[in-house]
C-alpha cells in the first residue's frame, strides 16, 4: 500500500511553504525572528483572530497563545483545524497528511501488499490536480462585513489633489468611494469583496502622499475599531472589474489600489479588468477568484522592484514570478509585465508613468 511518512513530509516543508499555506488560509502571516507570526486561524475564521499563532522554525511546531486548549501542534493538526473551520469537513490525521502530500506533490512510498485501498490511493494522486481544484472552490471564505455607515462620515467634497494630479479621474474616485478622514489626515480607501460587501478600510496619510511617493497604506482605526481584513483572501476592485473580466477574458493584478484606479482612469470604467492584491504576493485563493470570474489569462503587473538587471532584488522578483507561474499554470495562462528595458522608474507600478508606457509594457508582456 501507499505509505506517507508524516515526519519526512513535515521535514520537507520549507518556511516559505508554511508561509504560503498560512497565507492561503487567510492567516495574514508575517516573517519573524523565530519563524512566522500569524493570526489565530487555528480557532477563528480568517480576519477574526489576533496575531497570536506562532510558528517556530527550529521545532517545526505551532503554538497558539489564545484559544486552543492543546496549544502546541504541527502542520497536520493545523490542517485538521482548518478543514473543520473553513471547509466544514472532518479530517483525521491520515486525511491531513494526504492533503499536505498532494498539495506539495510529495509521492508516498509504495509497499508491496496490494489490496483495494491501494488503487484508491493511486487514483487519488493521479487526480490530484482536479481534487485540489475542487478543494479550492469548496473553501470559499466569506469575510466579516463592517458597518458601512462609517463611510458616510468621511469627506467627499475635498478633492484628492495629489491623486488627481497623478492622472486618476474623479469618476474613478467616486466609484471607489475614495474619501478623506480629517481626523487622521488620511485618504480613505474602502475595500469591498466581490459581492460589494464592505470588508475593510485602508488609509493613506496625506503629508506622506505629498512628500514621498511610496509610503505605506495601512488598515484604518476609527473610533477604536480597526477595519482590517486578510489581504490574501480578497482582491481590491473585483466588485467592479468582474463585469468586464468574463467579456475580455483577461484580468490584470496590480500591487496597489491606486494602480487599479489609474487603469480605470486611462481605459474607462467599462473596460476595467484590473484588481489589486495589495502587496507583492498572490494567494491561490486570489487566482481562484479570477478564474471563477471568467479570466482565461491572468496578467501580473507588479512594481519594478529592482535597480538593475541581475541585482539581488531582480533575482528575488524573478524567482517570485516563476514560482507563481509554476503554481498556477494548470489553471490559467499566467503572464507578466516585466520592465526589462527599465522604461519606468525604480519601484514604479507599470501604470504609474502614463498610458503609453503601460501599453508598451503590456504588449511586451512575457508568457512563459
Ligand atoms: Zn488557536
Amino acid at each position: 500500500m501507499l505509505v506517507f511518512d508524516k515526519h519526512e513530509i513535515r521535514e520537507s516543508l520549507s518556511l516559505e511553504d508554511i508561509y504560503g499555506l498560512l497565507q492561503e488560509w487567510g492567516g495574514d502571516p508575517e516573517y519573524a525572528v523565530f519563524g512566522i507570526l500569524c493570526s489565530t486561524i487555528c480557532h477563528n475564521t480568517p480576519g477574526e483572530g489576533s496575531k497570536k499563532l506562532y510558528f517556530y522554525e527550529n521545532t517545526g511546531l505551532f503554538k497558539c497563545y489564545t484559544g486552543c486548549a492543546n496549544s502546541t501542534f504541527d502542520i497536520f493538526e493545523l490542517v485538521i483545524k482548518i478543514a473543520d473551520i473553513q471547509w466544514h469537513k472532518e479530517y483525521d490525521l491520515n486525511d491531513a497528511v494526504r492533503w499536505i502530500a498532494a498539495k506539495f506533490g510529495i509521492v508516498g512510498t509504495y509497499e508491496d501488499s496490494p489490496d483495494e485501498e491501494d488503487l484508491e490511493d493511486w487514483k487519488y494522486l493521479a487526480n490530484y490536480e482536479r481534487i485540489q481544484d475542487i478543494e479550492l472552490k469548496s473553501s470559499e471564505v466569506v469575510l466579516k462585513e463592517y458597518d458601512d455607515v462609517i463611510l458616510s462620515r468621511f469627506n467627499y467634497d475635498v478633492k484628492i489633489g495629489p491623486w488627481l494630479r497623478e492622472g486618476i479621474t474623479q469618476e474613478a474616485l467616486d466609484q471607489a468611494q475614495i474619501g478623506f478622514y480629517p481626523g487622521g489626515d488620511q485618504i480613505t480607501i474602502p475595500h469591498f469583496d466581490k459581492d460589494h460587501r464592505f470588508i475593510g478600510l485602508r488609509g493613506r496619510t496625506v503629508c506622506a502622499e505629498e512628500g514621498e511617493r511610496f509610503g505605506k497604506y495601512r488598515p484604518m482605526k476609527v473610533n477604536g475599531l480597526l477595519y482590517n481584513h486578510p489581504l490574501g483572501m480578497n482582491l481590491y476592485n473585483l466588485n467592479n472589474s468582474k463585469r468586464n473580466i468574463p467579456i475580455i477574458k483577461k484580468a490584470i493584478i496590480f500591487e496597489g489600489e491606486k494602480s487599479s484606479l489609474l487603469y480605470q482612469s486611462y481605459f474607462g470604467l467599462e473596460n476595467d479588468i484590473s484588481v489589486a492584491c495589495c502587496g507583492s504576493s498572490i494567494s491561490a485563493y486570489q487566482i481562484q477568484m479570477l478564474i471563477d470570474a471568467g479570466a482565461e489569462e491572468i496578467i501580473i503587473a507588479f512594481d519594478r522592484q529592482f535597480k538593475e538587471i541581475g541585482d539581488d532584488e531582480f533575482k528575488r522578483l524573478k524567482a517570485n514570478l516563476l514560482k507563481i507561474r509554476e503554481k498556477y499554470k494548470n489553471y490559467a495562462l499566467i503572464s507578466f509585465i516585466f520592465d526589462k528595458n527599465m522604461i519606468t522608474g525604480y519601484k514604479a507600478s507599470p501604470i504609474d508613468e502614463g498610458k503609453e508606457k503601460f501599453l508598451q509594457l503590456f504588449k511586451e508582456r512575457i508568457v512563459l
